[in-house]
């Protein structure tokens, strides 16, 4: 755990969130700050800091996905969803324990517009 890390924090219990899946190796809580209906954060319990770490350590990787399809399962998102790992400057990463972002629940449109 890195002590000043937020999302290590949630994991330990420290920062209060609302966990809705967890597996041994994961954890997925909803965001503060949604941005559609169902705004779902899956992390890995261990810290890495984005998704080029995170694919360093495919089973950890694999652990996430799956993490990502069982919340959308679980969240009725059989209309489609989206899942986003934002990484680096341009992509407006804050956070730097990796997360993937999973948003559906409405029309999202075009992301690439
Ligand atoms: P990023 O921009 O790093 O990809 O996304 C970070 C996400 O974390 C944002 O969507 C933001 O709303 C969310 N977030 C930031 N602080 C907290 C918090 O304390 N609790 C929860 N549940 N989400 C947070
Ligand atoms: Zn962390």
């Amino acid at each position: 755990m890195e002590t000043s890390c937020l999302f290590c924090r949630i994991v330990a219990g420290e920062i209060p969130a609302t966990v809705v899946h967890r597996t041994e190796t994961t954890i997925a809580f909803r965001d503060i700050d949604p941005k559609a209906p169902t705004h779902v954060l899956v992390i890995p319990t261990s810290h890495y800091a984005d998704v080029i770490a995170l694919a360093a350590e495919p089973s950890a990787a694999a652990d996430v996905l799956a993490a990502a399809a069982a919340v959308a399962e679980q969240e009725g998102l059989g209309d489609g969803f989206r899942v986003i790992f934002n990484t680096g400057p341009h992509s407006g990463q804050e956070v730097f324990h990796v997360h993937a972002h999973v948003l559906g629940g409405a029309p999202l449109g075009p992301m690439l517009a």
